[in-house]
């Protein structure tokens, strides 16, 4: 009897600690958020636990109660809901759903499990509802963050060429073309500058907005640089949709965007267009092909429009190599200078000589100044290139004015680059010194140009340096805005008229007239004039009749040789000593 009296005290300690371990249990489960139901199929036994109406807003006690659960989830829902309520037998054990609640911000994901009996003719089913709004978000906010520019909303340089690359294999499959456009805003950063970076990036945005409406399911939009937009079109009409495109844009460019500070700022755009099959067989190629084309529009029209051909590209590919052996010639000084005569008109004697680099690449050839110095002037390469030839030049000055007793002027070409660096003038003045030459023999040659960035920094830098004795002369006079009423406010001594003027002076009456009245006028602001250019011994005798100072050009001397040009000095010494 005892002994079933314990078995008895035995069984209520065990139920008392199930039913505590169960209460625990179905506490833990309320407490994490989520609802369960339990479905055996065997017996047709239901039982739900965890916080079903937290979640759902709905109570649920038996098995029909779950289909009220339809009703709290979106429509297009529904079908992955059944899938999960209806898992039985059929198909996979396991499975999970995302799916959207009725008030459209609501996640839930929805899991069965399927336990089969070991005849295969029962099961149970255990079904999990958890909320993952908040992983959700989180999730949305990566996906976002890793497809699409956090700016503009469009599609960042990943994606997009992800996205090309489709379509480039669809059009491939349909023998089809794809269109690739890349824009870029001319001279963004002197807008950037103005207006500061913070409505810099609105402007962005403006304009990002403004071709998101380009967008549908053949066209694909991304920035990929700071001002660099792409379009990518599927199946274009040929280039007329490229071109429709592309005028939409520019007309749209014909008004401000009005930014929140109530800046109206206009923008132009450089286009570039290169189209799958014709421009390359894969993205990544188009890509660049039709970036090239728009650094092509950037240099030879700008704001205008580009498509792809073989001769941009062989260009590109000639500057990029042109820019590496220019590159490699910095770093051996590859270069060396020619001097160039000038004549006084007057008395027909040397007035001095003007210095021009010469750049020979390793096959021997002479690559003309006018092809790499304006690369170098893109690269920053002039600053070096630049110091290297005001050195050479007063370092070979100072050696002729020892050797022949040299004290004509050296005009040494400065390109504006160099002016806008700080110790730009200091820096002459510490050459002059080494070099011991005397300021008054050396002229710098600049354009018009070097006055258009910063006018007042170049003013007081050129001043500076006319102060010290060495003279400026305004080169290339005619090509610029050449406006004779601002001649006289700059700080210069000598005005160099270009040789398009000589080479129609004595065709062109109009040209006649106009170089007559610059020299006469210049001549009345104090300036010397210098004609450049001059190749007959007409233009030479026309240029002398109306006074101009001097002279230079093939007629009288071709730019030549150090060595060369010393048997000319040695030539004017001797003369002078005769005289
Ligand atoms: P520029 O300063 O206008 O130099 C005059 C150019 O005209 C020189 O070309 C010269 O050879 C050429 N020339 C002179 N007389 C005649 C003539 O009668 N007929 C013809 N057809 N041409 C004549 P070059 O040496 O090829 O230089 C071209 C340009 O390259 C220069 O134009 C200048 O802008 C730039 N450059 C040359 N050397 C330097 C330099 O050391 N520094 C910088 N920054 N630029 C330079
Ligand atoms: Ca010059
Ligand atoms: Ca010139």
């Amino acid at each position: 009897m005892d002994a079933l009296y314990y078995q008895m005290d035995l069984l209520k300690t065990l139920n008392e600690k199930l039913i505590g371990s169960d209460r625990i249990n179905k506490e833990f489960l309320d407490l994490s958020g989520n609802a369960y139901f339990y479905y055996n199929c065997a017996d047709e036994y239901f039982e739900a636990t965890g916080d079903w109406k937290g979640l759902t807003g709905m109570g649920i006690q038996k098995l029909t109660d779950t289909e009220l659960l339809y009703d709290c989830v979106q429509k297009e829902d529904e079908e992955a809901l059944r899938e999960i309520l209806l898992a039985d037998e059929t198909g996979m054990r396991e499975m999970v759903r995302e799916i959207c609640l009725k008030d459209g911000k609501t996640w839930i994901e929805a899991s069965a499990f399927v336990k089969y009996s070991e005849n295969h003719e029962n099961h149970e089913k255990f079904v999990c509802i958890k909320d993952i709004t908040k992983f959700k978000a989180q999730n949305d906010e990566l996906t976002y963050m890793a497809y699409y520019d956090s700016l503009t909303g469009l599609y960042n340089r990943n994606y997009f060429v992800q996205q090309l690359r489709k379509m480039i294999e669809k059009a491939e499959k349909n023998h089809t073309s794809v269109s690739v456009i890349m824009l870029d805003i001319d001279e963004f950063k002197k807008v950037n500058d103005s207006i500061g970076l913070i409505l810099g990036d609105e402007l962005i945005q403006d304009f990002g907005q403004f071709l998101s409406d380009f967008k549908n399911d053949h066209t694909i939009i991304g920035r990929f640089g700071a001002d660099v937009f792409i379009l990518g079109i599927y199946d274009p009409c040929g280039r007329s949709t490229v071109e429709n495109i592309h005028h939409e844009i520019k007309m749209r460019l014909k008004r401000p965007f009005t930014l929140s500070s109530r800046d109206e700022i206009y923008i132009n755009i450089s286009t570039g267009v290169a189209e799958y099959p014709d421009a390359g067989d894969s993205a990544f190629v188009i890509i660049k092909n039709a970036e090239v084309c728009m650094f092509h529009t950037k240099e030879e029209n700008r704001g205008g429009i580009r498509y792809f051909d073989e001769s941009v590209l062989n260009r590109f590919l000639k500057t990029v190599s042109m820019e590496q052996r220019l590159r490699d010639a910095i770093d051996s000084e590859g270069f060396i200078l020619y001097f160039q005569p000038q004549y006084d008109c007057r008395n027909g004697k040397l007035r001095g000589c003007e210095a021009l680099i010469r750049w020979q690449d390793e096959n021997g050839d002479f690559i003309s100044p006018t092809e790499f110095i304006p690369l170098a002037e893109k690269s920053g390469g002039i600053v070096p290139i630049g110091n290297w030839v005001l050195k050479e030049a007063l370092m070979i000055y100072s050696a002729w004015k020892r050797q022949f007793q040299f004290d004509g002027i050296i005009s040494i070409n400065i390109s504006a680059v160099q002016i806008h660096k700080d110790n730009f003038a200091t820096n002459i003045i510490r050459l002059l010194e080494q070099f011991d030459v005397s300021p008054k023999d050396v002229e710098l040659e600049i354009t018009e140009s070097v006055f258009i960035n910063n006018f007042d920094e170049v003013i007081s830098k050129m001043t500076l340096l006319r102060d010290h004795g060495v003279k400026v002369s305004l080169d290339d006079f005619g090509t610029g805005f050449s406006s004779l009423s601002y001649l006289k406010d700059l700080p210069i001594d000598t005005l160099k008229i270009d040789k398009t003027f000589i080479d129609t002076v004595l065709s062109d009456t109009s040209t006649g007239i106009i170089t007559e009245s610059v020299v006469s006028m210049v001549k009345k602001l104090g300036f010397e004039t210098v004609a450049e250019g001059v190749e007959t011994e007409a233009q030479y005798q026309y240029l002398k009749s109306i006074e101009c100072d001097n002279i230079q050009g093939f007629y009288l001397g071709r730019p030549m040789a150090r060595e060369e040009f010393e048997i000319l000095l040695m030539r004017s010494a001797g003369t002078r000593q005769k005289g």
